[in-house]
C-alpha cells in the first residue's frame, strides 16, 4: 500500500480525531461507544433506548432505517420516518446518532437527520456511494466488506478522503470464514495491523462479528484492549423481539453493564469512557475557546480519578451487601431464639448500645451523623425481618 495515500499513517504517527457532534469524538483519548438496535422499529422503542443509554458513558446511538437484508421480503427499514425518530432522539438526549445509507439518494436524505452516516459491509466497494459521501462533510463509518482485505478497506476509505471528506472512521465487523460457530470471524489482528497502516480511527463491531449475544461482552473487552478507538454494539429493549439480528441483540441493561466492565480496560490502555452528558458544559466552554489543551488534560485526569473512585465504591458496596446479608441472617437466628425463650422482640437498651458502639468507631465528624442515621435504619430493618419471619403460632407479644 502506498505511503502517499491520504489514509496512510504518516511519519509522525499522528492519529486523526473525528468529531461526531454533541462534543463526542473518536480517535483521541476517549473511547467512543455506539450502541442501539439493528433497526429502528418505532418511536417507543427508541425512547426506551435513549432513556436507558444516555448518561451511561455511551457516546452515540445507532439505528438502521435503510436495512441491507439478504432477502427482499425481510423488513427493509422504516426509511424517512425512522430518520425523523433518530433526529428527535438526538435532540432530546443531546447525543449523536448513526445510521446506515445504501445509496446516494439515502445519503442526501440522512445527512439532514443523522450525525454520522454508516456505509455497511455490503457497500464497502460501492465506489459511486463512496465518492458521493466524499463530497459531504458528515462523518462516515466505513465497515469492512464481508471478504475485504485490510488494504481494500483502506483504499475504499481513500475514495471518501480523496473527495475532501476527512471524517472517516473504519469499522472491523468480522470477515467470512469456513467456520459457522460464529457468524463471522472478528479480526482483532487486523485491528492491530490497521493501526499501523492508517491514522484513521477504528471501531470494532463485535455484534455482527460473532452474531451471538453471549459472546459480545468478551469480544468488546478484547477489542478495547488491543487498541480499538471505539465499539459499535447492537442492543434492544426486548432482544428476542428484534426485527433484525435478534440472535446477536443484547439487552439495554447488558449494554450498560458492558460499558462499566470496560472502564478498567480502557484505563489500562490510556483511554477514558465519556458520554455526552458527562462533559457537555466543558465542551461548550471549549468551543468558546475558554478551555485549552492543558485544561482538557486536567479534566481527563479528574475523570480518570472519578472513575477509579467509582470502582472503589462498587467494591465497597459489594462488601456492604455481603455484610448486611450476614447481619440479617444472624438477626433471624436471634429472632427464633427469642421466640423459643419467649422474650420480647424489642430490646431498646440493646439497640442503643449497638448504635453507640458503631458510632464510636467512626472518627470523621463529617459522616458520623449519617452513620448513626443509617444504623437506625438497619436496626429497624432487622426488627422487621424478625417479625416478618416469625412462626405465626409462636409470636411473642
Ligand atoms: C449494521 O450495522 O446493521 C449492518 C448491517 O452491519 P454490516 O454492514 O456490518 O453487516
Ligand atoms: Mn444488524
Amino acid at each position: 500500500m502506498s505511503a502517499t495515500l491520504k489514509a496512510s499513517l504518516n511519519g509522525e504517527n499522528k492519529r486523526t480525531v473525528v468529531e461526531i457532534g454533541h462534543g463526542m469524538s473518536i480517535g483521541g483519548g476517549s473511547l467512543l461507544i455506539i450502541a442501539g438496535p439493528c433497526s429502528v422499529e418505532s418511536e417507543e422503542q427508541m425512547e426506551l433506548v435513549g432513556n436507558a443509554l444516555s448518561g451511561t458513558g455511551i457516546g452515540a446511538i445507532r439505528g438502521g432505517v435503510f436495512k441491507p437484508r439478504t432477502s427482499p421480503y425481510s423488513f427493509q427499514g422504516m426509511g424517512e420516518e425512522g430518520l425523523r425518530i433518530m433526529s428527535r432522539l438526538s435532540q432530546e438526549h443531546k447525543m449523536p446518532v448513526v445510521t446506515e445509507v445504501m445509496s446516494e439518494k439515502q445519503a442526501d436524505m440522512a445527512v439532514h437527520f443523522a450525525d454520522v452516516l454508516q456505509i455497511g459491509s455490503r457497500n464497502m466497494q460501492n465506489f459511486e456511494l463512496l465518492k458521493h459521501v466524499g463530497t459531504l462533510r458528515k462523518p462516515v463509518i466505513l465497515k469492512r466488506g464481508l471478504c475485504a482485505t485490510l488494504e481494500e478497506l483502506v483504499l475504499a476509505a481513500e475514495y471518501i478522503l480523496a473527495g475532501g471528506n476527512e471524517n472517516v472512521i473504519l469499522c472491523e465487523r468480522g470477515i467470512r470464514s469456513y467456520d459457522n460457530a460464529t457468524r463471522n470471524v472478528l479480526d482483532l489482528g487486523g485491528v492491530v495491523a490497521l493501526r499501523q497502516m492508517t491514522h484513521l480511527p477504528i471501531l470494532v463491531d463485535p455484534s455482527h462479528a460473532c452474531g451471538r449475544s453471549e459472546l459480545i461482552a468478551d469480544l468488546a473487552r478484547a477489542a478495547v484492549a488491543c487498541g480499538a478507538d471505539g465499539l459499535m454494539i447492537e442492543c434492544h429493549p426486548e432482544p428476542a423481539k428484534s426485527v433484525s439480528d435478534a440472535r446477536q441483540a443484547i439487552s439495554l441493561q447488558e449494554m450498560v453493564d458492558i460499558v462499566r466492565s470496560l472502564e478498567p480496560i480502557a484505563h489500562a490502555v490510556g483511554r477514558e469512557i465519556r458520554g455526552p452528558h458527562m462533559n457537555l458544559n466543558l465542551h461548550a466552554e471549549s468551543e468558546k475557546g475558554i478551555l485549552h489543551k492543558e485544561h482538557m488534560h486536567a479534566y481527563d485526569g479528574l475523570m480518570s480519578e472519578l472513575s477509579s473512585l467509582r470502582n472503589e465504591i462498587d467494591a465497597a458496596d459489594v462488601q456492604i451487601a455481603e455484610l448486611l446479608e450476614k447481619r440479617l441472617k444472624l438477626v433471624l437466628q436471634i429472632g427464633s431464639l427469642k421466640q423459643e425463650l419467649k422474650v420480647p422482640w424489642r430490646d431498646i437498651a440493646r439497640e442503643r448500645e449497638v448504635i453507640e458502639a458503631v458510632c464510636s468507631t467512626c472518627s470523621d465528624k463529617r459522616v458520623s451523623g449519617k452513620i448513626r442515621h443509617i444504623y437506625e435504619r438497619i436496626i429497624e430493618a432487622s426488627r422487621q425481618v424478625q417479625v416478618e419471619n416469625a412462626m405465626p403460632s409462636r409470636v411473642v407479644a
